[in-house]
């Protein structure tokens, strides 16, 4: 009995002491588990946080800023004021040096060259066909254009070699160009500008070149206002899905002030055919600069009806103006890409200065008159040319916003009030 007893107290503490132990066992893995979770819920905790930190992540922002200008032409009188006798070479630099810093800031800076570069050896010429020393596209280069559209009544000024020599000289100095062509292949393939990220394409085309003959074989030399022709060019451009998309259209009728509605109708047509910001040049003279919201598609977009001259020697005011206006472009992620701001810079070309001698030059209205009232007179300004800048602020302001203005500013925004 007693034998009984110890087996069964034995075993009854063997059982106990296994129990305890495997129970001491399950609490260190109970421990262990826990410990366990609380890691991965540290792990899952810091998982989320990197989604969360994935999903706000700082918005990419891109942004490119356009500066363009209207015309840029070379008289008689330009030609004689660049040219140095001593080594007899033009040399046209000075005509952008007081605007080189709106110029060479920009990303990317635009231009209507209305002349061609056909050589000496065809000799130089002005109105009404001109042919400029090539040295006109180092200054333009030097000043900070990057491209420049082609089409324009003038292209064709010195006949097909012209033409194509131009092209050669302007692919030779590296300025991009659209509107003119050596090749169908050329003319087919979209013109696009890659600003900071920001893919920018180009169309351009002329409602004419003075009457001149486009051999029937190089018919795609010059980009001919058509209204098949332009939608086709504005199509093949938007199926690069460009950010933005600006038309040139050399269009307008010569020293008006207001488009008429041929010519609104042109460019309505172009918005709802895709473009993004039309620039139109010819008129020699500013016109109105506006957002517009077309009927067809309903979509805005920016319109400037003529951008003037910018570098010329007509005389005749308001044709001594012009403008140099600034388009700002921001892309977010991958969204559409957006017109931030547009502004205007007012230029008047310089004629005469004190000394009597040309001095043919693009100024800022605001900077000369700026200089003025503070005592100086850096661009030696004639008394007359004091007078007309501060007219020609005004003028022009009005040109561009129909609007008055009393003060005289650096640059002015533009409504992006669509009409
Ligand atoms: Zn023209």
């Amino acid at each position: 009995m007693v034998k009984n007893f110890l087996i069964f107290a034995f075993f009854s503490f063997l059982t106990i002491s296994v129990s305890v132990g495997i129970s001491e066992i399950n609490k260190k893995n109970y421990e262990l588990n826990k410990l366990n979770e609380t890691e991965q819920s540290y792990k899952y905790q810091e998982d989320t946080k990197e989604d969360i930190k994935e999903d706000i992540k700082e918005d990419v922002i891109k942004n490119a800023s356009i500066a363009v200008v209207g015309d840029l032409m070379v008289h008689q009188w330009q030609m004689d004021d660049a040219y140095d006798k001593n080594t007899g070479e033009y040399n046209f630099d000075y005509a952008f040096e007081p605007v080189y810093k709106y110029l060479q800031n920009a990303d990317l800076t635009v231009g209507n060259l209305e002349t061609v570069f056909a050589g000496s050896e065809v000799g130089y010429s002005d109105y009404p066909c001109f042919n400029t020393p090539d040295s006109f596209l180092d200054a333009i280069k030097n000043a900070g254009f990057d491209v420049l559209t082609t089409a324009n009544n003038h292209c064709m000024d010195k006949g097909i070699n012209g033409l194509f020599r131009t092209i050669d000289l302007l692919n030779e100095k590296n300025i991009g160009h659209f509107g003119t062509y050596k090749s169908q292949q050329d003319r087919e393939s979209v013109f696009i500008k890659d600003v900071n990220g920001i893919k920018i394409a180009f169309v351009s085309s002329t409602y004419g070149v003075n009457g001149i003959n486009i051999p029937e074989d190089k018919k795609y030399a010059v980009n001919i206002l058509n209204e098949e022709l332009i939608k086709k060019d504005i199509e093949r451009a938007s199926q690069e899905n460009p950010d933005i998309l600006i038309v040139m259209p050399h269009i307008g009728n010569e020293y008006e002030s207001y488009p008429r509605d041929v010519f609104k109708d042109w460019i309505n047509n172009m918005i709802n055919d895709g473009a993004d910001i039309v620039l139109a040049s010819h008129p020699h003279v500013l016109q109105p600069m506006q957002y517009v919201k077309t009927d067809m598609s309903g979509k805005t977009a920016f319109v400037a009806y003529s951008l003037g001259n910018f570098i010329s020697s007509q005389r005749t005011k308001p044709r001594d103006t012009g403008v140099i206006l600034n388009i700002e472009i921001e892309k977010k992620n991958d969204e559409k890409a957006e017109i931030k701001e547009i502004s205007f810079i007012p230029t008047w070309v310089q004629w005469r200065d004190t000394t009597g001698a040309y001095n043919i030059r693009v100024l800022s209205i605001y900077d000369a008159l700026n200089d003025i009232s503070q005592g100086n007179n850096t661009y030696l300004l004639r008394n007359a040319d004091i007078s007309r800048l501060k007219e020609a602020q005004k003028e022009s302001y009005l040109a561009v916003t129909g609007n008055n203005i009393e003060n005289t500013f650096e640059k002015y925004i533009i409504s992006n009030e669509a009409n």
